[in-house]
């Protein structure tokens, strides 16, 4: 097996919160096992992630299982994406990542963009980055819980432009927050600074707090967007 260390962190200190050994839709076009990383910083309403967000919880498998894994996927799959949680959070994100690379896979990364120092860092080491913009930089508070992360989140996408590898924008539409005109400011200033033009997502009620369940209702995309929105955007 191939093992990679680097300043002090191994990947075997990767907290991983879950492991899908198989998986066609984390990467588009792309099959992959995805390892999905315990911790986030942050705490939006429509979290479907929950039992992902605590940061001090342990994980519940080692690197080693994932890796020894993987090495036995060698050519029967595309690659490895990393999600979470917040996969930006952990250092050990980075050895794990060369890991995966060192056996011949490629490398996918989802992120909402909370690190962007880690973010850049781990670009290095990807082929595909889906970063979550959940809104125009002064709404994200009230989504995240976090005053800071609309900074980040957008700095990120800097990072993430700049870098020029496959990129994919999601935003995630959530009724009981965006406007329509919300959702086509983040579209205009993304594409505004070269990003590509974002992907609409549900937010769904699945795995959500009571609370925000309450608040949904039965409120969706389709509440906050017109038919014609609908032809112009891609939505997932
Ligand atoms: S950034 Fe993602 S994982 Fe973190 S709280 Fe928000 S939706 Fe959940």
């Amino acid at each position: 097996m191939v093992r990679v260390e680097g300043a002090g962190v191994h990947a075997d200190d990767f907290q991983i919160a879950g492991f899908e050994r198989f998986s066609t839709v984390d990467w588009p076009t792309k099959l992959v096992a995805t390892v999905f990383a315990q911790g986030c910083p942050w705490r939006c309403t429509y979290c479907h992630n929950i039992g992902m967000q605590a940061m001090r919880t342990e994980g519940v498998l080692p690197w080693s299982t994932v890796a020894a894994h993987l090495a036995d996927r060698v050519g029967q799959l595309d690659g490895v994406v990393f999600s979470g949680g917040e996969p930006t959070r952990q250092a050990a994100l980075i050895p794990a990542m060369q890991e995966a690379v060192a056996l011949g896979f490629e490398v996918g990364l989802h992120s909402a963009g909370a690190y962007p120092g880690r973010l850049r860092e781990a670009l290095r080491y990807s082929d595909w980055l889906g970063l979550d913009i959940k809104a125009m930089p002064q709404g994200y508070e009230d989504i995240t819980g976090s005053r800071a992360s609309g900074a980040k989140a957008w700095e990120s996408l800097a990072i993430a432009v700049a870098w020029g590898g496959d990129l994919e924008v999601r935003l995630t539409v959530d009724p009981t927050h965006h406007t329509r005109d919300d959702v086509w400011s983040v579209v205009r200033r993304v594409q505004a600074m070269g990003g590509p033009r974002p992907v609409l997502q549900e937010a769904r009620p699945d795995g959500t707090s009571e609370d925000y369940q309450r608040a949904l209702g039965r409120l969706r995309l389709r509440d906050v967007m017109t038919e014609r929105d609908h032809l112009e955007l891609a939505i997932r």
